[in-house]
């Protein structure tokens, strides 16, 4: 297996700058999940890594190769695709074992391979199927072997559950999280889901408009998003967002917005006085108290099964909060939550980064 380097990559389209500036290193055997909106540049950087774009700066790494110039079949690189691009006409057997065919292996060997691949992708009763006979989940499956049997350094995965209904892909996820641990391959997986990142990277890069915003472990970007835009796109459901001002009194350091006023750890003491703010507060966070800080008026109560989802209005902004399935509530109700200190996430109002 091999590392993946990008150093000052860039990418234009004409005059439409899409990527630039992208440094990142993807370990030996590491599942990295590049997560964005829409537009962001993802799917890019990955064609660019199978030698499907070309790179306008910059070098891309595999392993001890520049491999800018090479051809994409040498690159030692298979990618499973969002379409799955599987072959029609030819059965599961076939499919899976063509690009050996291709590149002249033996019959029995040919064989060997995709018997293996079938077995760990619980496929063996389907190979003499036509994809036209299989699932969704079955075909994607079939999209992995036929990148399982190549022995690539790189997998490269360009948002292959987002043609699944919603449980077969909580299925696929665990699927290919436990397919890479068992083959250790480096893996490159493009989505714009953040639950799919959340839930399968060792690594997370997430990116804007053509840049890395932060990158880290699941952990790292749910603790400490390093800008507002991080916080926002991480965690499900969103995080709360209220606008105000550092209030420094005696040593202490509060966050305030008119009424509402929330105690910071001591370290924002330090700061100027008056700095505008951006608190963030995940729905997970809060907790029912009477003695709480936070108070608003309750306008729906949504109950998902395991717990109920509060909607409220606090100052005029949409808060949301997640309690126990015990609470009984009802529209309009008066709520108040608390919330620990250190679980406030605190932004630059004019800049969003994380002080
Ligand atoms: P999605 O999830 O929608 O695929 P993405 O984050 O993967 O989004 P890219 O497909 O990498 O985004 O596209 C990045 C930007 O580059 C977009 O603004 C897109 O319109 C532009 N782009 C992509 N391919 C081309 C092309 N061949 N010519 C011109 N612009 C392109």
């Amino acid at each position: 297996m091999s590392t993946v380097e990008f150093r000052k990559i860039g990418k234009s389209f004409g005059s439409v700058e899409v990527l630039r500036d992208i440094d990142l290193t993807i370990g030996d055997g590491d599942f990295t999940v590049l997560l964005g909106p829409s537009g962001c540049g993802k799917t890019t950087l990955l064609r660019m890594t199978a030698g499907l774009e070309t790179v306008s700066a910059g070098e891309i790494h595999i392993g001890e190769r520049v491999v800018n110039d090479i051809h994409p079949r040498d690159r030692d690189i298979a990618m499973v695709f969002q379409n799955y691009a599987l072959y029609p006409t030819m059965r599961v057997s076939e499919n899976i074992g063509f690009s050996l065919e291709v590149a002249g292996h033996s019959k029995q060997e040919i064989r060997q391979k995709v018997e293996e691949a079938a077995a760990m992708l619980s496929l063996t009763d389907y190979l003499d199927r036509y994809p036209k006979e299989l699932s969704g989940g079955q075909r994607q499956r079939v999209a992995m072997g036929r990148a399982m049997v190549r022995d690539a350094q790189v997998f490269l995965f360009d948002e292959p559950l987002s043609n699944l209904d919603a449980k077969l892909r909580a299925h696929m996820r665990v699927e290919i999280r436990q397919l890479h641990d068992r083959l250790s391959a480096t893996t490159l997986y493009v989505t714009h889901d953040q639950i799919e990142a959340m839930t399968m990277a060792d690594k997370i890069v997430l990116m804007q408009g053509g840049n890395i915003v932060q990158s880290g472990t699941p952990d790292e970007l749910y603790d400490s998003p390093s800008t507002k835009y991080a916080a926002e796109f991480i965690g499900s459901p969103a995080m709360n967002f209220l606008n105000g001002v550092l209030e420094v009194q005696g040593g202490e350091a509060f966050f305030s917005s008119s009424d509402l006023k929330l105690k910071l750890p001591e370290n924002y003491a330090a700061l100027e006085n008056g700095r505008e703010l951006v608190c963030g507060i995940r729905p997970t966070d809060v907790s029912l108290s009477q003695t709480g800080d936070i108070s608003g008026k309750l306008i729906i109560a949504e109950k998902t099964g395991a717990e109920i989802q509060l909607h409220m209005s606090i100052q005029g902004t949409d808060f949301s909060a997640v309690v126990s399935r015990d609470a009984k509530f009802s529209a309009g109700d008066q709520v108040t939550l608390a919330v620990e200190p250190n679980r406030l996430h605190i932004f630059d109002a004019a800049t969003e980064l994380r002080l």
